[in-house]
């Protein structure tokens, strides 16, 4: 497989250390708040990556944080807690706060097919082993104490800037807003490693430590988290863009630091979901969620479509319009799906296996999970049988997982329904291309404004556009085509 790393510049030939295995970290959520849909296009090809690699053969040891003490807005001290904010705002304490967001995200997931990480960890679970990394890291001169804090000296290191030619402009997008210059550092890109003097008076997580009653700084957590579970070598490490730098940076900085060796290898970032207006940022206040889709009337399986139509590495501008062609295409999929048969037929298992090298090669160009979608289509027009089709399509699905041969076995079912029921009536007559699933679904649309039912109406009306159907009312009937 072929992957851009960000620490290189260059698309590279993923190779792991441990041949045939992946230990893959990924930066999980701050729970103050629900995750938005910018958050999960993260998480999607994060999910798509890790089932890519099991699909290409791989083991899989994949480690994520919970968010849930440290993450303020600047280094500096300057920024707020989120996590204090959220509870303030919800009259909760932190722990309950980071209870009910942690599991709303656990439930977004399951509703996107994002399989949960097998090792998922609080920030909160790990204090005495980053005690242990920071007294490491003083002993050795890495760190420093000023003014009751704990700090990371950054002019220790040979290469501080690891994802940029030494320019902040670079990454703009990671660096966080309003930051202050705090006078206790000596270099200006050193970062709190612990807190004890803290602007939060009311700092609701607390711990004893060699330094003082404090808490521990953002960037340590995955560190700890990660050299913990994934152990001294990772081999992929991934978040979305705006982590890059500091967080992934700082983080490298004091993980290689404590190790005395190179950490990880590979660094894999996942660029913004963007609105007309700029970045989806939960700070901002106004978010997209999941739910919102939902009520909407949207599957949150068409979004995670929508993402899959589009790379990782290039911004996706997220619209209702964009949307709404997303839902058309996936339905019109899951048409073609379910227009298989379904038969005791044998699969030919080399035309599977050819097919499923192909998904290898094409999708292993730096997770391409666009042409990922065109091999859907690919499948369908293959020269082999319909179980064979059923079989590619189900085995790019256990990457993809749109969840694509359930829905096309409910929409046959569906079809079955509607095609029992007598076709025409009446005196009304149907001109189509001689599909009765079709001429029920016209048939049942004529009933519903007969009965003054336009919102039904309406409705089948919408459902037959998303198959690619015309209807054109005539005297006594109607006439449909395939547009
Ligand atoms: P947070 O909950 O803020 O810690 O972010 C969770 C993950 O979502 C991190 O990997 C972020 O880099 C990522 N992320 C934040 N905003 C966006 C966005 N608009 N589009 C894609 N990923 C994002
Ligand atoms: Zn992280």
């Amino acid at each position: 497989m072929y992957l851009y790393n960000s620490a290189s510049r260059k698309k590279e030939e993923f190779v792991t250390h441990t041949p045939n295995h992946v230990e893959m970290y990924t930066c999980g959520p701050t729970v103050y708040h629900f995750a938005h849909i910018g958050n999960l296009r993260s998480y999607i090809m994060e999910d798509i990556l890790e089932k890519f690699f099991l699909f290409s053969g791989y083991s899989v040891n994949r480690v994520m944080n919970i968010t849930d003490v440290g993450h303020l807005s600047s280094d500096a001290d300057t920024g707020e807690d989120k996590m204090l904010k959220g509870a303030k705002r919800e009259h909760k304490s932190v722990m309950d706060i980071a209870k009910y967001y942690t599991d709303a995200f656990f439930a977004d997931c399951k509703k996107l097919q994002i399989k949960i990480p097998k090792t998922v960890k609080p920030a909160t679970g790990l204090i005495d082993d980053y005690i242990k990394i920071i007294s490491n890291l003083l002993e050795k001169g890495f760190a420093y104490r000023a003014g009751g804090n704990v700090y990371f000296d950054t002019s220790k290191l040979n290469e501080y800037y690891i994802f940029n030619n030494h320019d902040e402009e670079d990454l703009a997008v990671g660096v966080r807003e309003g930051v202050e210059e705090d006078i206790n550092k000596k270099n200006k890109n050193d970062f709190v490693l612990w807190f004890t003097k803290s602007k939060f008076e009311d700092q609701a997580l607390k711990w004893d430590s060699p330094w003082g009653v404090g808490y521990p700084g953002w960037h340590i957590e995955c560190s700890g988290i990660s050299m913990k579970y994934n152990g001294e070598y990772l081999d992929i490490h991934c978040g979305g863009i705006d982590n890059a730098f500091p967080h992934h940076t700082n983080e490298i900085a004091q993980s290689e630091a404590f190790l005395g060796h190179p950490w990880c290898t590979h660094w894999f970032h996942v660029h913004h979901l963007n609105t007309s207006t700029g970045k989806m940022s939960k700070s901002k206040g106004e978010f997209l969620t999941v739910s919102l889709l939902e009520e909407k009337g949207y599957d949150p399986l068409v979004y995670r479509f929508f993402c899959l139509q589009s790379h990782y590495r290039k911004g996706l501008v997220f619209s209702w319009e964009n949307l709404d062609n997303a839902t058309t295409a996936f339905n019109k999929l899951i048409n073609r799906i379910a227009k298989l048969k379904v038969t005791e037929e044998a699969v030919d298992e080399a035309v599977l296996a050819e097919y499923k090298v192909k998904f290898i090669e094409v999708v292993g160009n730096d997770l391409n999970t666009s042409m990922g979608i065109t091999l859907l289509y690919d499948a369908l027009k293959a020269k082999t049988n319909d179980a064979t089709k059923l079989a590619i399509l189900g085995a790019y699905d256990s990457v993809l997982s749109l969840d694509l041969l359930k829905k096309a076995e409910a929409k046959r079912a569906e079809n079955a329904k509607l095609a029992a029921k007598p076709a025409a009536a009446g005196g009304y007559t149907i001109h189509g291309e001689g599909d009765p699933a079709i001429d029920a679904l016209v048939m049942a649309r004529y009933e519903a404004k007969k009965a003054k039912n336009f919102a039904e109406a309406d409705r089948i009306r919408d459902e037959l556009k998303a198959q690619g159907i015309e209807i054109t009312d005539v005297v006594g009937g109607a006439n449909w085509k395939r547009s």
